[in-house]
């Protein structure tokens, strides 16, 4: 069976004034699925969804959404839910009152307005709430009770921009799993706004990591983590090291590089072929070091340093090792058993070259 494509950016462009603010938008956006728009702020994430909602029309492209062109239709008749970073109730209405309100406007008639009010509180489980005020609730309480009255019209699309991003962190962590739970219960197509990596990761299924406008790569989450396109994606997505060097030599299983430091690193096969005599940069995640004991004669992907600053986060201490003719950010994980991780310690870092990424180095 083809796929059905709910949303289609066909080469998009957008300025304010003389500003290209998005340019050469293209995305197909799969019935239910679940899309992230990433990127520093800034870059036209809200710019590219108040397209599609219609509060924007785009300079140049085409918008389409379930198969009809989109350019100049009003966002009222896009059938579009809707929920953004500010808390949008209506103060002086109850909870069910702000439910209900896009079921009134489509004149739905009492009795199953009632029932799918109460269904859909039910879905973000607030039934309980249904007549205060939305002063009367917490901010989380706040964001669910505004996802259910997106979601009580049955949109053809949910579009959310930043939705999470006036929460405490645990709220956010919460709320972030009850949206994963209930697009996975009622699988509305979904795109969602985030400058936050973790969120994008988790939630989506494939993430669009955008930059000054630029899509820089769609891919799903692992996709982007493990074979970022660019510097800037890899960057974006997570803590890295970064050491700059120059290719000393290419083959079959992967290449050599010596560090600006003097270490040899080797990398895995890449997606390009390197030249040698080729200004890189090699990236090695902090998680993907292991820290040892002891000093030890520096090797292919192995620093021989000393620990200079531990900090203990809970889960794993993130340790700053200079090592190597370089300073190493490593995150240990603690499992009880390892060394003190102890400021002036000798120490070594060991990595694979699997996980050894390398970039051309002019920085993009
Ligand atoms: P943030 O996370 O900060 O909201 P964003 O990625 O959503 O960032 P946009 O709000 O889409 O970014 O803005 C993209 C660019 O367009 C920015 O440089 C912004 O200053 C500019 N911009 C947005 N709206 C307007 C406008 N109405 N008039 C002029 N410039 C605008």
């Amino acid at each position: 069976m083809s796929k059905v494509i709910d949303v289609e950016l066909r080469n998009i462009m957008k300025k304010f004034q003389n500003n290209v603010v998005v340019r050469d938008f293209n995305l197909q956006v799969e019935q239910g699925e679940f899309v992230s728009f990433l990127g520093p702020s800034g870059c036209g994430k809200t710019t590219t969804l108040n397209m599609i909602a219609g509060f924007l029309d785009p300079d140049e492209g085409e918008l389409l959404i379930k198969g009809r062109r989109m350019n100049g239709v009003p966002p009222y008749k896009r059938e579009l839910g809707m929920v953004f970073q500010t808390y949008s109730l209506f103060p002086h209405m109850t909870v069910a009152e702000n439910v209900a309100y896009g079921l009134k406007l489509r004149k739905v008639g009492k009795a199953e307005m009632q029932e799918r009010v109460k269904r859909v509180l039910e879905l973000v489980k607030l039934p309980h709430v249904a007549d205060r005020y939305p002063k009367q609730l917490s901010g989380g309480q706040r964001q669910r009770i505004a996802i259910a009255r997106a979601l009580v019209i049955e949109p053809s699309l949910l579009l959310l921009d930043e939705p999470l991003s006036n929460l405490d962190a645990k709220l956010r962590e919460e709320l972030r799993d009850e949206l994963k739970r209930l697009h996975q219960e009622i699988g509305v197509t979904t795109i969602f706004v985030t400058h936050d990596q973790e969120e994008a990761l988790s939630l989506s299924d494939r993430i669009v990591v955008l930059n000054h406008g630029r899509v820089e790569q769609i891919g799903t989450p692992e996709e982007i983590y493990n074979r970022p396109a660019s510097e800037f994606v890899h960057t974006f997505i997570g803590k890295t090291n970064r050491l700059e060097g120059v290719v000393l030599a290419q083959d079959g299983e992967g290449l050599t590089v010596k560090t600006a430091g003097g270490l040899i690193v080797r990398a895995a096969r890449q997606q390009r072929a390197f030249a040698p005599g080729e200004r890189v940069a090699v990236f090695v995640r902090p998680e993907k070091i292991r820290l040892a004991d002891g000093a030890a004669a520096d090797e292919v992907n192995h620093a021989s340093g000393q620990l200079m600053i531990a900090s203990f986060l809970g889960a794993f201490t993130e340790c700053e090792v200079k090592a190597g003719g370089h300073t190493l950010s490593v995150k240990v994980q603690m499992d009880g058993q390892g060394m003190p991780l102890t400021p002036g310690r000798a120490v070594n870092c060991r990595w694979e070259s699997e996980d050894v990424l390398v970039m051309p180095a002019e920085r993009g």
